[in-house]
């Protein structure tokens, strides 16, 4: 029986219902292919994938987890903090989900001015036709029309250069509450994780901060290894993970073949004492 922290599992990944490339189920193929041992599905602000990417796990016999990354505002950033074994079903976190979705809908369109001010027309057209959803418009939208106008060669650099904060094509969105988001998840059965926290631009006193105010709202991990982090990023999330009772998560945050971060089930493995958020997931006989 493969040792809890040497399993392959990936408990962050997106798929076209959010920002994600590939269908639920192609999705879900893939990471079978790929060797992933227990897969969640978390797409943004969002659960309409999750019945066919468990169908589909299902047929293959792939052990899944129900998720979702949910958008939060916190301070002056943009959290995101991923919801595993929900019920997709659950009323209050379907409604709160729908109210973060339609804040989309509004700054897609204040997106597409600013970028309309510089020069760059037909931007939230552009988006939708690479959005699956077409209720969950997200900035990689907008990141793969600007590439395809020819006005950044890869979304790396659109990021770069136009939609981070800062640049002429950011617009500064109020989320969720983290009290809200956690509320959900909790409301509907699951476990609240700190998705990539090396991606956050806070001090290390503001980090303590997070993870105080994430533990004390009942949050129950952190992702340590993700696509996100180096290897200098995995152990200091390591001892923070330590230092404040979390469980550590594993995460690709795949979006698909054309990302060039990380394929699925190939983030880092876990620091062996760490205890995996997967042990609060699987049935005993998997882990
Ligand atoms: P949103 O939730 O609409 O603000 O969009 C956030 C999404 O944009 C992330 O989930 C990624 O898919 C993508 N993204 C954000 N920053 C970057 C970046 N620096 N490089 C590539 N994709 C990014
Ligand atoms: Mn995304
Ligand atoms: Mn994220
Ligand atoms: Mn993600």
């Amino acid at each position: 029986m493969t040792a809890p922290n040497v399993l392959n599992a990936d408990l962050h990944c997106h798929s076209t219902a959010s920002d994600g490339t590939l269908s639920p189920a192609e999705l879900v193929r893939r990471a079978h292919g790929a060797g992933v041992e227990l897969l969640a599905l978390t797409d943004h602000d969002e659960v309409s994938g999750i019945a066919e990417a468990r169908a589909e796990a299902e047929r293959l016999g792939l052990p899944f987890v129900a998720g979702v990354e949910i958008s939060v505002s916190w301070l002056d950033q943009t959290l995101h903090v991923v919801g595993l074994g929900i019920d997709p079903e659950n009323p209050a976190l379907l409604e709160g989900l729908r109210q973060v979705r339609e804040g989309r809908d509004g700054r897609a369109a204040l997106i597409a001015a600013e970028l309309e001010r510089i020069g760059i027309r037909g931007a939230l057209e552009g988006a939708l036709r690479y959005a699956g959803n077409p209720s969950l418009i997200s900035r990689a939208h907008f990141a793969r029309y600007l590439v395809e106008v020819g006005v950044a060669r890869n979304v790396h650099d659109v990021f770069n250069n136009y939609l981070a904060r800062g640049k002429p094509g950011y617009v500064e969105h109020v989320w969720a509450t983290l009290e809200d988001a956690l509320g959900w998840i909790h409301g509907a059965g699951g476990i609240a994780v700190l998705a990539h926290p090396g991606r956050y631009r806070i001090s290390n006193s503001e980090m303590d901060r997070l993870f105080e105010r994430f533990r004390e709202l009942g949050g129950a991990g952190v992702e340590v290894a993700c696509g996100a982090h180096d290897a200098g990023q995995v152990l200091a999330f390591a001892r923070l993970a330590r230092k404040f009772g979390l469980l550590a998560s594993r995460a690709s945050d795949y979006h698909g073949p054309e990302d060039c971060v990380i394929e699925l089930g190939k983030a880092p493995l876990l620091p062996p004492d760490l205890t995996p958020v997967w042990t609060r997931l699987m049935p005993v006989s998997v882990c």
